[in-house]
Parts: C-alpha cells; structure tokens; sequence
C-alpha cells in the first residue's frame, strides 16, 4: 500500500455561499515563519468525491493524482499550524469541487513551502495602504489586517471590495468591525447585483475611483509618494484600476523596480 501523501487535517469549514468557502487546516507539523499577503499550495487526491453542486470537467483524471492549486493565506502570520484560505468553487474545476465536499477532521494535503512576494515588505512606514479585490482576492488582506493592523495606527488603510451579491461579501462582518473600531481604516464594499435592499456602494470599483471616493471619504491621497495600492483578484478589474492608476504616475513594483502598485493576479 502506498503511504498517504496527507500532512493536515480540516479544522473549520464555513460555506458562505453554495461556491465560497473559508477553510482552514491544522498542518501535522508547524510551517516556518511567512509573510502576510503570501501564498501556499494544497491539495487533494483525484479519488476524492466532488461536491454535489459541480460539474464533471472535460478532462477526466487518474485516481491516484494529486491535484496541487495555490491559495493565498487569509490567516495571520504569526500562526504557522493553522491556516486559513477563502475560496470560491470554479464548478468544472478540479480542486475546489473537491475542496468544497470535505468534512470537518478530513485530511489533505498543504505544501511546506509558503512563498511570493504580495506583501508589506516594499511600503515605507509613513505610506497610506489601499487594497483591492474583487471576490476571493480579499484573502491576502484579511492576512495583512490581521497581522498588521496594530503596527499600521499613523496612516490610513482602506479596503475596495467588489462582489456579486451581498452574501458574496466575505468578512464583511470582521471588516465592519475593524472600521467601527480603527479610526484610520476604511471598508468600501461595492456590488454589482445588489437589490435595493443594499443601501451601500454599488458598481465597478474603477467608477468609485474615478468619482474620487478615496480623497472624498477616507482622505487618501492618490499619490505614489503617499499611498501604496495592492490589487488581487479578476484580471479585468486588474487591469483597469492599474489604466487608472498609471494616469496617476504609479509604476508597477517588480524585483527590478520599486514601485507603489503591487499587483497578484488568480
Ligand atoms: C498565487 C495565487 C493565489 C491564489 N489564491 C486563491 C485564493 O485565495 N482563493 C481562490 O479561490 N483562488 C485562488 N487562486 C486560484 C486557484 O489556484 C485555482 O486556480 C482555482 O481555485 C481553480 O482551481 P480548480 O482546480 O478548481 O480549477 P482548474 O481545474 O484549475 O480549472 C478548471 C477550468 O476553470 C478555469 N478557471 C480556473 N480558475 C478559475 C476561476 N477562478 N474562475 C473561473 N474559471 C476558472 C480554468 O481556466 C479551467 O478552464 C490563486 C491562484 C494563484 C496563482
């Protein structure tokens, strides 16, 4: 018999949606020190049963294949055992079906490297930091809030979310709270489906830019002296807000040149 390839076990499971899901694991053995805004790779084996909700994929697979995705970390850095991840169900996918079928106490399987360079480690201290995301993209920043936040009280930190629905608004609850406690923190979610129910921001998060939301509201100035912007998430949204920004003069950050927009794109 072949020995199990599982190194960690599912200690939460929340399905926020029918395909949006925040998982976490207990890894068998602790994980070195990581960077918040970093990622790792899961994974599951192809014998594993696919959610009831998905869709076969066109491409069958072996039964003895494991099939390996990254993930952002939503968790925060200073806890290398237990990780969380924000993921949303691509239906004819090959992980996330199965990710979305796992019991809490299930094993899997999590890489030990954690790599990428989606973090704080570029901002000077006195920088304002704004962090895009439409959907899952959130995950990194829940991980910058919560490892950051309280070495981060003299400059302003703003987060655009942009979603379906309201329900598809993870953490919507702890960034709430976050703003309601942090005077310097700022919680822009803006959906695209919303009923009038919703009394908040709706539309495409390049419009509120364009109308000034961030000097209007949070005072942030949008300047890459001043502010440095993060963007993860749809490639389209990506795109459009670094058109708007370049417009501003920021330069996006690489290895060979530092600067104030970072971008990681899923
Ligand atoms: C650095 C990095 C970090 C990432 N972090 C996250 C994260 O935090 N949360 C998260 O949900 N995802 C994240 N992803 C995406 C993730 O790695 C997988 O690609 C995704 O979950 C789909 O995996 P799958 O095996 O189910 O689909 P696959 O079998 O890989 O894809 C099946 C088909 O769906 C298409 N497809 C793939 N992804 C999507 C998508 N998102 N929407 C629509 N169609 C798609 C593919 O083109 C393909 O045709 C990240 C990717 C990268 C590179």
């Amino acid at each position: 018999m072949t020995e199990s390839p599982y190194n960690s076990t599912v200690i939460g499971k929340i399905l926020l949606t029918p395909d949006l899901l925040v998982l976490r694991l207990s890894t068998d053995e602790p994980r070195k020190q990581f960077k918040a805004g970093q990622y790792t790779t899961i994974g599951l084996l192809s014998q594993e049963q696919r959610s009831p909700n998905s869709v076969m994929p066109l491409e069958s697979m072996a039964s003895d294949i494991l099939i390996k995705r990254p993930y952002s970390i939503a968790s925060a850095n200073y806890d290398t055992t237990e990780f969380e991840f924000y993921i949303s169900q691509v239906k004819s996918g090959q992980l996330t079906p199965r990710l979305f079928n796992l019991s809490l106490g299930r094993r899997m399987w999590i890489d030990d490297k954690i790599l990428g360079v989606f973090t704080l480690d570029n901002v000077p201290d006195n920088c304002n930091i704004v962090m895009i995301a439409t959907g899952t993209g959130l995950a990194p920043y829940m991980s910058f809030l919560r490892s950051h936040l309280a070495s981060h009280l003299n400059t302003k930190l703003a987060v655009i979310h942009g979603a379906g629905y309201p329900w598809d608004l993870g953490y919507f609850s702890e960034l709430t709270l976050i703003q309601n406690t942090f005077k310097n923190f700022f919680y822009f979610p803006t959906l695209l489906r919303a009923d009038q129910n919703w009394t908040g921001l709706t539309g495409y998060i390049e419009k509120h830019l364009e109308d000034e939301i961030l000097p209007n509201k949070a005072g942030i100035e949008i300047d890459p002296s001043k502010t440095h912007f993060f963007l993860c998430g749809n490639p389209k949204m990506v795109e459009s807000v670094s058109a708007y920004l370049n417009k501003h003069n920021y330069i996006k950050h690489c290895k060979d040149n530092q600067g104030s927009l970072h971008i990681e794109e899923y």
